[in-house]
């Protein structure tokens, strides 16, 4: 070690040692700013609401801690001022299992069935405008076959080693080797946001559109009745109670031990001290959003693994298209299953509200919304010329949303290595618990259904 080395770690011991230095200490904070709790969930959309009421019905404290300045995650709503029609331009439905129920009547919401739009759906190919002949729509029963020969995907990750080489296929593979290339394109568009689908892996396809989605488009989706899927996030919120969320804020330090675990939280109104005695982690479990809670070597390795795809939903007016219509993207090439290439729109559809338009679009690389917004401006100036239409001014963007990271998966060798097994083998760890749609899937009802099953191990755990 050379004597510059020795002289930082010196002067780094010492200012640990300094008295007032530990931001782990009660003695840096006035009793107001410590937040003592049996649970701080970490992540208020989706998974991490439902799990901090749900824990509370339990008779569990619970806090939770979000970075952005509402509660709701990838459930986004627009209420149209002259008519009042919430348009959901994030989670769209819910599969109607038990615990969604018993979620929504906690939070007092009605249940309804999904209201959706009836839109004439037409393809055209977004490269140039023109319109293309529908692509085959067989439905997803051969799918589903096959997706039923694996019932341990349903609800978990939990894999049979060796992992079946058919999961581990490309889903090119997979499609040519059942001669279920008819169904591709369905796949592709039901699957908005996870890019590129031909090439990923048939076991994340398969997670994605899965039993439940299946069983959500015959007929088994529902949505709170007043149409707007954002309703439950405030009613959670004041559910939660005064400190039972702080939004606006992260977590910049954390020190975990098999007893439990302190954070140092910045909020909007200054630095907080959270006192739990176990921890929920709910957001995308990347190595920056984990670094600030001094990952273990094993949360180290797996949350490097992870790829992701850019998904991004746009509220659209003055697009010019006439009404009515779901204009899908597609390609008149039989080689690629008519699935066109992204980045670019899946479709561009008229909402329940005439003239607001939603796009659904996607990147397989990291993009910005500026190139995003150009992209989806001039697939509409395209589809204008070929539509006929006469409107020449530029496409309003009334809303923008990110949802990116979406969909994180890891390739073939790392599940032959059993990362899912180990992924689940942290549970417990340092105090530590996950959940969320990297731990089991896109899927809001299935990821509450996760979580419900971690409760009993957290609070019989020793650890
Ligand atoms: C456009 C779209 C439509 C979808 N439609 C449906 C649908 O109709 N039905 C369905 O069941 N599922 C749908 N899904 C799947 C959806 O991802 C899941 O249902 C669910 O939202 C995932 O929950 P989650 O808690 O893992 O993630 P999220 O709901 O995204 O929650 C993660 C939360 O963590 C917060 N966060 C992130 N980083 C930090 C940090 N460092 N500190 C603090 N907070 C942080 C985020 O702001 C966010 O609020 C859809 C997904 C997308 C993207």
């Amino acid at each position: 070690m050379s004597v510059f080395t020795t002289l930082c770690f010196g002067l780094l011991a010492l200012a640990a040692a300094a008295p007032g230095e530990d931001q782990f200490d009660d003695k840096q904070y006035a009793s107001k700013n410590i937040i003592t709790r049996d649970v701080a969930v970490i992540g208020g959309g989706s998974s991490g609401t439902h799990a901090a009421i749900s824990l509370q019905a339990l008779g569990k404290s619970v806090v939770v801690v979000e970075k952005e300045a509402v509660l709701g995650g990838h459930t986004s709503t627009y209420v149209d001022p002259g008519t009042g029609v919430p348009i959901n331009y994030g989670v769209q439905a819910y599969f109607n299992i038990s615990v969604a129920a018993e979620y929504f009547a906690r939070l007092n919401v009605s249940m309804g069935p999904f209201q959706f739009n009836p839109v004439t759906q037409v393809h055209a190919n977004f490269k140039t405008g023109q319109s293309v002949p529908a692509p085959p729509s067989p439905g997803f029963a051969g799918y589903a076959a096959q997706a039923a020969k694996y019932p341990y995907l349903k609800y978990s990750w939990n894999l049979p080693n060796p992992v079946p080489s058919d999961l581990l296929l490309t889903f090119r593979d997979f499609l040519n080797k059942y001669n279920l290339q008819d169904v591709a394109y369905s796949v592709f568009l039901a699957g908005g946001g996870f890019a590129n689908i031909l090439d990923q892996l048939t076991i994340h396809v398969f997670k994605l559109i899965d039993f439940s989605y299946i069983r959500s488009i015959s007929g088994e989706a529902f949505q709170p009745v007043s149409g707007d899927n954002g309703e439950i996030y405030p009613k959670a919120l004041s559910l939660l109670g005064p400190n039972g969320a702080f939004l606006s804020s992260t977590v910049v330090a954390a020190r975990r031990s098999p007893s439990g675990v302190r954070l140092v939280v910045q909020t909007p109104s200054g630095k907080k001290l959270i006192k739990a005695s176990k921890l929920l982690i709910t957001i995308p479990p990347l190595l920056p959003n984990i670094n600030p809670f001094d990952p273990t070597p094993s949360e180290r390795s797996l949350f490097s693994q992870w790829s992701y795809t850019n998904y991004f939903i746009m509220l659209l007016t003055n697009t010019g298209l006439p009404s009515g219509f779901q204009i899908a993207n597609a390609v008149a090439s039989d080689t690629t299953f008519r699935i066109p290439s992204l980045p670019a729109p899946y479709h561009i559809t008229e909402t329940r509200v005439k003239g607001l338009w939603y796009a659904w679009y996607a990147s397989p690389t990291d993009t910005t919304e500026a190139a995003v917004k150009a992209d989806v401006s001039a697939v509409v100036n395209r589809l204008r010329g070929a539509m006929g239409s006469n409107v020449t001014t530029p496409v309003n963007f009334l809303r923008f949303k990110s949802h990116t990271p979406f969909k994180l998966v890891v390739g073939k060798q790392a599940i032959q290595q059993g990362f899912y097994r180990k992924l689940g083998e942290l549970q417990g760890q340092q105090s530590t618990w996950y959940t969320g749609a990297a731990f089991i899937s896109h899927d809001a009802s299935l990821i509450w259904n996760f979580t419900t099953t971690l409760f009993p191990k957290m609070f019989a755990s020793r650890v």
